[in-house]
Protein backbone atom coordinates (compact mmCIF):
# COMPACT_ATOMS: atom_id res chain seq x y z
CA UNK A 1 0.00 0.00 0.00
CA UNK A 2 1.00 3.73 -1.09
CA UNK A 3 1.69 6.00 2.17
CA UNK A 4 -1.04 8.76 1.59
CA UNK A 5 2.11 11.77 1.34
CA UNK A 6 3.96 9.65 -1.57
CA UNK A 7 3.17 9.32 -5.36
CA UNK A 8 2.84 5.70 -6.65
CA UNK A 9 5.91 3.85 -7.97
CA UNK A 10 5.10 3.66 -12.15
CA UNK A 11 6.97 1.58 -14.46
CA UNK A 12 8.63 4.82 -16.38
CA UNK A 13 8.84 3.91 -20.02
CA UNK A 14 12.37 4.35 -21.37
CA UNK A 15 12.99 8.01 -23.14
CA UNK A 16 15.22 7.42 -26.52
CA UNK A 17 18.34 9.71 -25.65
CA UNK A 18 19.71 11.40 -28.82
CA UNK A 19 23.38 9.58 -30.32
CA UNK A 20 25.41 11.94 -27.98
CA UNK A 21 29.17 11.33 -28.07
CA UNK A 22 32.14 11.44 -25.45
CA UNK A 23 32.10 15.44 -27.04
CA UNK A 24 29.13 15.98 -26.46
CA UNK A 25 28.70 19.64 -23.88
CA UNK A 26 27.58 18.11 -20.59
CA UNK A 27 25.00 21.34 -21.15
CA UNK A 28 23.19 19.38 -24.01
CA UNK A 29 22.44 15.98 -21.96
CA UNK A 30 21.15 18.12 -19.42
CA UNK A 31 18.98 20.20 -21.43
CA UNK A 32 18.00 16.61 -23.46
CA UNK A 33 17.41 15.55 -19.66
CA UNK A 34 15.05 18.51 -19.09
CA UNK A 35 12.93 18.20 -22.16
CA UNK A 36 12.35 14.16 -21.97
CA UNK A 37 11.89 14.22 -17.75
CA UNK A 38 10.89 17.71 -16.52
CA UNK A 39 10.23 16.24 -13.03
CA UNK A 40 14.36 15.52 -12.88
CA UNK A 41 15.82 15.59 -9.86
CA UNK A 42 19.45 16.31 -8.54
CA UNK A 43 21.01 14.65 -5.37
CA UNK A 44 24.38 15.93 -4.38
CA UNK A 45 27.23 15.75 -2.00
CA UNK A 46 28.79 19.14 -2.97
CA UNK A 47 31.71 16.91 -4.41
CA UNK A 48 33.91 19.12 -7.09
CA UNK A 49 31.81 16.63 -9.62
CA UNK A 50 28.69 17.87 -7.94
CA UNK A 51 29.67 21.89 -7.82
CA UNK A 52 30.57 21.99 -11.79
CA UNK A 53 27.37 19.72 -12.16
CA UNK A 54 25.33 22.42 -10.20
CA UNK A 55 26.41 25.18 -12.62
CA UNK A 56 26.27 23.47 -16.40
CA UNK A 57 22.49 22.66 -14.67
CA UNK A 58 21.97 25.66 -14.21
CA UNK A 59 23.19 27.24 -17.50
CA UNK A 60 21.40 25.01 -18.96
CA UNK A 61 17.97 25.73 -17.28
CA UNK A 62 17.79 23.55 -14.55
CA UNK A 63 15.41 25.36 -11.93
CA UNK A 64 14.90 22.61 -9.63
CA UNK A 65 15.98 20.98 -6.20
CA UNK A 66 18.90 20.02 -5.02
CA UNK A 67 18.78 17.28 -2.23
CA UNK A 68 21.37 16.69 -0.20
CA UNK A 69 21.62 13.91 2.80
CA UNK A 70 23.03 14.76 6.26
CA UNK A 71 24.48 11.91 7.62
CA UNK A 72 25.71 13.61 11.43
CA UNK A 73 29.09 13.07 10.39
CA UNK A 74 29.69 15.64 7.38
CA UNK A 75 32.83 17.44 7.34
CA UNK A 76 31.66 21.48 8.34
CA UNK A 77 33.46 22.48 5.17
CA UNK A 78 30.94 20.30 3.58
CA UNK A 79 27.97 21.94 5.37
CA UNK A 80 29.55 25.43 4.21
CA UNK A 81 30.14 24.73 0.82
CA UNK A 82 26.27 23.47 0.47
CA UNK A 83 25.25 26.92 2.33
CA UNK A 84 28.15 28.95 -0.09
CA UNK A 85 26.36 27.04 -3.25
CA UNK A 86 22.85 28.12 -1.77
CA UNK A 87 23.50 31.33 -1.43
CA UNK A 88 25.24 32.06 -5.03
CA UNK A 89 22.19 29.66 -6.49
CA UNK A 90 19.09 31.46 -5.24
CA UNK A 91 17.24 29.92 -8.72
CA UNK A 92 17.57 26.12 -7.20
CA UNK A 93 15.63 25.27 -4.31
CA UNK A 94 18.49 23.19 -1.83
CA UNK A 95 17.04 20.68 0.12
CA UNK A 96 18.99 18.70 3.25
CA UNK A 97 16.97 16.06 4.59
CA UNK A 98 17.61 14.06 7.88
CA UNK A 99 18.63 17.57 8.83
CA UNK A 100 20.45 17.93 12.29
CA UNK A 101 21.01 14.51 12.03
CA UNK A 102 24.06 13.92 14.71
CA UNK A 103 26.01 10.69 16.06
CA UNK A 104 24.17 10.60 19.31
CA UNK A 105 21.03 11.05 17.89
CA UNK A 106 19.90 7.87 18.48
CA UNK A 107 19.10 6.51 14.13
CA UNK A 108 22.21 4.23 14.76
CA UNK A 109 24.67 3.37 17.37
CA UNK A 110 27.39 6.09 17.21
CA UNK A 111 30.22 3.97 16.26
CA UNK A 112 28.46 1.43 13.79
CA UNK A 113 30.17 3.04 10.91
CA UNK A 114 33.09 1.09 11.94
CA UNK A 115 31.53 -2.05 12.87
CA UNK A 116 29.10 -2.18 10.10
CA UNK A 117 29.59 0.49 7.34
CA UNK A 118 27.37 -0.80 4.52
CA UNK A 119 24.45 -0.26 7.37
CA UNK A 120 25.37 2.74 8.68
CA UNK A 121 25.21 4.14 4.93
CA UNK A 122 21.58 2.29 4.67
CA UNK A 123 20.18 3.76 7.57
CA UNK A 124 21.81 7.17 7.40
CA UNK A 125 22.04 8.14 3.53
CA UNK A 126 20.15 5.47 1.27
CA UNK A 127 17.11 5.67 3.46
CA UNK A 128 16.24 9.22 3.87
CA UNK A 129 16.91 9.74 -0.16
CA UNK A 130 15.12 6.92 -1.04
CA UNK A 131 12.05 8.20 0.90
CA UNK A 132 12.00 11.15 -0.69
CA UNK A 133 12.26 9.93 -3.95
CA UNK A 134 9.65 7.64 -3.22
CA UNK A 135 7.59 10.98 -2.47
CA UNK A 136 8.67 13.10 -4.88
CA UNK A 137 8.55 10.31 -7.72
CA UNK A 138 10.89 11.97 -10.29
CA UNK A 139 11.41 10.24 -13.74
CA UNK A 140 14.52 10.43 -13.44
CA UNK A 141 17.98 12.19 -11.53
CA UNK A 142 20.70 13.95 -12.53
CA UNK A 143 24.25 13.05 -11.45
CA UNK A 144 27.63 13.79 -11.03
CA UNK A 145 29.80 10.71 -11.30
CA UNK A 146 32.38 10.53 -14.40
CA UNK A 147 34.36 7.88 -15.63
CA UNK A 148 37.58 8.47 -14.03
CA UNK A 149 36.46 8.62 -10.70
CA UNK A 150 37.52 4.80 -10.18
CA UNK A 151 37.76 1.90 -11.87
CA UNK A 152 34.07 0.88 -10.82
CA UNK A 153 32.81 3.81 -12.49
CA UNK A 154 34.74 3.28 -16.07
CA UNK A 155 31.74 2.30 -18.24
CA UNK A 156 29.27 4.92 -16.92
CA UNK A 157 26.97 5.78 -19.88
CA UNK A 158 25.36 9.87 -19.89
CA UNK A 159 22.26 8.06 -19.48
CA UNK A 160 21.32 4.58 -17.43
CA UNK A 161 17.31 3.30 -17.47
CA UNK A 162 15.97 2.15 -14.87
CA UNK A 163 12.85 0.49 -13.80
CA UNK A 164 11.82 3.29 -11.73
CA UNK A 165 13.73 6.11 -13.23
CA UNK A 166 16.76 6.97 -15.39
CA UNK A 167 19.57 8.24 -14.68
CA UNK A 168 21.40 11.11 -16.16
CA UNK A 169 25.33 11.46 -16.03
CA UNK A 170 26.19 14.48 -17.84
CA UNK A 171 29.72 14.58 -16.59
CA UNK A 172 30.05 10.70 -17.35
CA UNK A 173 33.57 11.93 -20.02
CA UNK A 174 34.88 14.67 -18.19
CA UNK A 175 38.46 13.95 -16.58
CA UNK A 176 39.25 15.34 -12.85
CA UNK A 177 41.29 17.75 -15.14
CA UNK A 178 38.87 19.39 -16.74
CA UNK A 179 36.07 19.39 -13.97
CA UNK A 180 39.15 21.31 -11.56
CA UNK A 181 39.75 23.73 -14.83
CA UNK A 182 35.63 24.55 -14.95
CA UNK A 183 35.69 24.85 -11.50
CA UNK A 184 38.78 27.73 -11.91
CA UNK A 185 37.67 29.03 -14.63
CA UNK A 186 34.08 30.13 -13.21
CA UNK A 187 35.24 30.66 -9.43
CA UNK A 188 32.81 27.97 -8.30
CA UNK A 189 32.78 26.95 -4.27
CA UNK A 190 34.77 24.03 -4.07
CA UNK A 191 34.93 22.37 -1.02
CA UNK A 192 38.15 23.53 0.68
CA UNK A 193 38.81 19.94 1.86
CA UNK A 194 39.91 18.87 -1.93
CA UNK A 195 42.84 20.88 -2.21
CA UNK A 196 43.69 18.90 0.77
CA UNK A 197 43.79 16.03 -1.37
CA UNK A 198 39.95 14.88 -0.40
CA UNK A 199 39.25 14.15 -3.62
CA UNK A 200 35.75 12.91 -3.01
CA UNK A 201 34.37 13.97 0.22
CA UNK A 202 31.80 11.66 2.30
CA UNK A 203 31.45 11.55 5.77
CA UNK A 204 34.95 12.70 8.12
CA UNK A 205 34.16 8.97 10.01
CA UNK A 206 34.81 7.47 6.46
CA UNK A 207 36.62 9.69 4.23
CA UNK A 208 41.03 10.22 3.94
CA UNK A 209 42.86 12.12 1.88
CA UNK A 210 44.14 10.24 -1.65
CA UNK A 211 47.66 9.45 -1.85
CA UNK A 212 49.48 10.18 -5.25
CA UNK A 213 48.87 8.05 -7.73
CA UNK A 214 45.42 6.85 -6.15
CA UNK A 215 42.15 6.86 -7.88
CA UNK A 216 39.63 9.84 -6.77
CA UNK A 217 37.48 7.68 -4.77
CA UNK A 218 40.51 5.94 -2.77
CA UNK A 219 40.20 7.99 0.43
CA UNK A 220 36.00 6.33 0.92
CA UNK A 221 35.66 3.48 3.55
CA UNK A 222 39.64 3.15 2.49
CA UNK A 223 40.40 -0.73 4.25
CA UNK A 224 37.06 -1.84 4.46
CA UNK A 225 36.39 -3.33 1.20
CA UNK A 226 34.05 -0.72 0.25
CA UNK A 227 33.96 1.88 -2.23
CA UNK A 228 30.27 2.80 -3.08
CA UNK A 229 27.62 3.98 -0.11
CA UNK A 230 24.69 2.15 -2.14
CA UNK A 231 22.76 4.89 -3.47
CA UNK A 232 24.15 4.37 -6.81
CA UNK A 233 25.49 0.86 -6.57
CA UNK A 234 23.83 -2.21 -5.29
CA UNK A 235 20.45 -3.74 -4.64
CA UNK A 236 19.12 -0.66 -2.85
CA UNK A 237 20.84 1.76 -6.05
CA UNK A 238 18.73 4.48 -6.68
S1 LIG B 1 29.93 7.18 5.07
FE1 LIG B 1 30.42 6.25 7.09
S2 LIG B 1 29.47 7.53 8.70
FE2 LIG B 1 28.64 8.14 6.67
S3 LIG B 1 26.72 7.03 6.53
FE3 LIG B 1 28.28 5.75 5.50
S4 LIG B 1 29.20 4.40 7.09
FE4 LIG B 1 27.95 6.02 8.12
Amino acid sequence: MTALNERPQTQIPPVQAPDFTPDTDPRDVIRWALAAHPDVLMPSAFNLNGVVLIDLAVQAGYRGEVVFVDTGFHFPETLATRDRLAARYPELTFVTLNAGAHPEDGQTAPDLYASDADACCAVRKVAPLQAYLRQKAPSALLNARSRDQASTRADIPFVEEGAARAKVNPLAHWSRERLEAYAKEHDLPVNPLYFDGFLSVGCWTCTRAVRPGEDARAGRWAGKGKTECGLWAGEGKL
